[in-house]
């Protein structure tokens, strides 16, 4: 699978530091009596809760709302996560913008850290054994099956399991949700897998170990925009040393993008957006930028 490589570069490269206000921590006040419920072999835990809270998007341009849900359960190949950080990206705001179409309720985030709880049922011994319980892992907002043509190429990227049911239905391959509402057991579509939660439950091609030694919350963006930035630059755009390039908009991929071409002497041009403001100016300058524009109008020119 190429998400634990390009990881495994990244971690090396210290590509991970991140800017903290994208990143959302587990609230502590997320705490529950312990329950004692009937758990795989597979699960060290002896209790865990038998519910859990989750921010759910019901409609565009409204709060999102915390829900107590039943404790989400693994099935086959699959892994029970406790959230431990869950970055805020852009796609979920174009969901909740209503933007970018996808069913609701739905529970939104997908750049996650976490524990690992608990192995579905009948998850094979591989499996388990590269992912053990309380092995600290980081998730892809792409999580691959493992078993379609692209999977099976190595092109994870394009699993056609994930996007005629994650994104075209909110399911996980068996289209079902694991998502169900504590109340009245009503299901809740997921986004990816539904990050912004104390747990998830994900498919286990779609996660990676996270080293001990890495922060859980500076790492959470690992899985989406550090990886974006990077597929970007190194497939897309082909960038080299040596070459000039413009950076248009300092968010979480764009500010990944400068720390990627840093180390390899490109010249580089950075456009932060209005919004970034001051900050992304700065950021850029501290990046080593030559040139620096601010956007003084989104619409307009620079
Ligand atoms: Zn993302
Ligand atoms: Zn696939």
């Amino acid at each position: 699978m190429a998400f634990s490589p390009f990881i495994r570069r990244a971690i090396s490269s210290k590509l991970f530091s991140v800017h903290k206000s994208y990143l959302l921590r587990s609230p502590s006040t997320f705490h529950h009596a312990p329950t004692r419920i009937n758990h795989s072999p597979s699960s060290s835990y002896s209790s865990l809760p038998s519910y859990m809270r989750a921010a759910v998007f019901s409609e565009p341009n409204k709060p999102l709302t915390i829900q107590e849900f039943h404790m989400p359960r693994p099935k086959a190949g699959e892994v029970l996560i406790k959230i431990k950080a869950c970055g805020v990206c852009h796609s979920d705001l174009h969901v909740m913008k209503g933007e970018i179409p996808f069913p609701s309720p739905c529970v939104v985030g997908h750049e996650i850290t976490g524990e690992v709880v608990e192995h579905g049922p009948l998850t094979d011994r591989k499996t388990i054994e590269r992912l053990p319980i309380g092995a600290h892992v980081v998730g892809a907002f792409i999580m691959p099956c493992g078993n379609c043509s692209y999977c099976s190429k190595g092109h994870d990227d394009l699993c056609e399991d994930f996007f005629a049911f994650n994104r075209a239905k909110g399911t996980l391959y068996d289209g079902e949700t694991r998502l169900f509402l504590h109340k009245d057991g009503k299901p809740i579509y997921m986004y990816s897998m539904g990050g912004l939660a104390e747990y998830c439950v994900t498919p286990a091609h779609g996660v990676s170990i996270l080293p001990k030694s890495l922060p859980y919350t500076e790492s959470a963006i690992l899985g989406c925009a550090v990886f974006t930035a990077y597929g970007a630059m190194a497939h897309a755009a082909e960038v080299r040393p040596g070459d000039s390039v413009a950076i248009i908009g300092i968010g979480g991929v764009g500010s990944r993008e400068e720390i990627h071409v840093r180390p390899a002497i490109i010249h580089t041009q950075a456009i932060p957006f209005l919004p970034q403001g001051v900050e992304g100016v700065r950021f850029c300058y501290g990046c080593g930028d030559h040139w620096c524009y601010g956007c003084g109008d989104q619409r307009g020119g620079l």
